[in-house]
């Protein structure tokens, strides 16, 4: 192209050399050069601007327009911007092509995707399914302030929070209150923000039949264990000779069950729960009280010391943490060999507090640790079931914490012993007051 546009102009500079050179052989003849010199010149000029207005117009035009014919330099440049135009209009076609089918599939999406502008918080762009989803119609919702908008969500927060903001896991639709929604922020360009909202209602009513149904069925145990307890109890093994073994390991497996049964309500109780009110804990009690616990389950076989460095208490409920330590020290107290040491441990750390609960015991492989927390996952089921345990102690602890904003951190080595770490975060953490630090009797929570 580049070759054939220079060749036109040699062309055409050539073409009007002649005429020039025509023009003065003729004005010679006549005797009037610069005459003949003059009106070729004009004659020229006129037919360039002539050109360049057919170029303008040309450049100018929406419409297709046939190729020029000719074989000037600017005919030759009139193709190539005919040829260029060709090409962007081909180019914005793809585009249009693309952007259309990204556009359906976002309609396709049953999730609600808003596009926010990162600035000023208002809605951009949506999809189909924010209309049921979030009630955002048509073109008027476009520019509004989505905060406004999608009220009476408490996006305000959130939306502040920005990158950080956590998933709001269940949120009522503003649209349909039967509806429940989970929300997620994600900031996909310094501009602009997607919020996209799922519809969890089923998901969410599958989630409270099986709590139910769980916390039903343990409900419904609880009688009829209670009556084979009772009468488990009143028969002597003198009563009935020869069945002193049988009776014996009768009373331990119903005492099993009426824990697990136990265990199961906490759990489905604690999984109903919201964060409660916080009251002040008063550690110094509490941990004279795990102490106590220990020594009393581990029966002079291991060595258990307390640790308190004596400047923070927590904000929670007492019933609560009181069971999630109990459960780790019973644990520390169950998988730690006769001759093994336990160490609770309560200190400040920066705005925060842990509480520790570090043993001597067997230890945990690696890979069981992230499942540890799981219900009914055992390291070791023909360890747990001779110690008494549920495999559910430490559900219940993870529950308990998530209820106070705080998370369980483990580190385990086999053979060498394990530490279950609950860290508080400064909102469930106070500055103890100098008399709570004197270690009073301890109280049972
Ligand atoms: P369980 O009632 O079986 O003790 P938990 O939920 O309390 O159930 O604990 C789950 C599993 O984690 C236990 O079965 C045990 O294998 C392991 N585990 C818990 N605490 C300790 C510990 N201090 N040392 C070694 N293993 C532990």
């Amino acid at each position: 192209m580049q070759r054939h546009l220079r060749s036109a102009w040699l062309r055409t500079l050539a073409y009007s050399f002649l005429w020039l050179c025509l023009a003065a052989l003729v004005g010679a003849l006549a005797g009037q050069v610069w005459m003949a010199l003059a009106i070729v010149a004009i004659l020229t000029l006129g037919w360039h601007h002539w050109r360049l207005r057919g170029l303008i117009l040309r450049s100018l035009s929406r419409r297709r327009l046939p190729p020029a014919t000719g074989s000037s330099s600017w005919d030759a440049l009139e193709n190539l911007i005919a040829h260029n135009q060709r090409q962007t209009r081909a180019r914005k076609r793809r585009l249009l092509e693309m952007l259309q089918a990204y556009r359906a599939a976002a309609d396709a999406l049953p999730d609600a995707v808003v596009v926010v502008d990162r600035n000023t918080q208002r809605i951009e762009w949506f999809n189909q399914a924010a209309g049921p989803l979030l009630g955002l119609q048509g073109m008027a919702d476009r520019g509004k302030a989505l905060v406004q908008r999608l009220q009476p969500m408490p996006l305000a927060h959130w939306l502040t929070a920005g990158r950080h903001a956590e998933p709001i896991l269940d949120a009522t639709s503003p649209h349909d209150p039967n509806i429940r929604l989970h929300l997620r922020l994600v900031p996909y360009s310094d501009h602009r923000w997607l919020l996209v909202a799922r519809d969890v209602t089923k998901l969410l009513h599958l989630e409270r039949v099986r709590r139910d149904f769980v916390a039903n069925v343990s409900h419904e145990l609880r009688t009829p264990l209670t009556v084979v307890h009772g009468y488990l109890d009143m028969m002597e093994p003198e009563d009935f000779p020869g069945t002193g073994p049988m009776l014996e390991e009768m009373r331990k497996q119903s005492q099993r069950m009426t824990q697990l049964v136990e265990d199961l309500l906490t759990l489905s109780r604690l999984e109903a729960q919201s964060p409660g009110e916080l009251d002040n804990v008063s550690m110094a009690p509490v941990l004279a009280t795990l102490q106590r616990e220990a020594n009393a389950l581990s029966q002079g076989r291991h060595r258990v010391t307390l640790e308190d460095d004596g400047t923070v208490d927590l904000l929670g409920s007492v019933r609560e943490l009181h069971s999630a330590f109990s459960n780790l020290v019973s644990n520390a107290v169950r998988y730690t060999p006769e001759g093994g040491s336990i160490a609770i441990r309560l200190a400040r750390e920066g705005q925060g507090a842990t509480l520790s609960v570090r043993d001597t015991g067997y230890g945990i492989a690696s890979q069981h640790i992230p499942r540890l927390t799981e219900r009914f996952y055992r390291v070791s089921s023909s360890r747990s079931r001779e110690s008494g345990g549920t495999g559910l102690g430490l559900s219940i602890v993870k529950h308990i914490l998530g209820l106070h904003n705080a998370h369980l951190v483990i580190h385990s080595e086999v053979g060498k012993g394990s530490e279950f770490s609950c860290r508080f975060d400064a909102s469930h953490v106070t500055v103890r007051n100098d008399t709570d630090s004197v270690p009073k009797e301890p109280a049972t929570p």
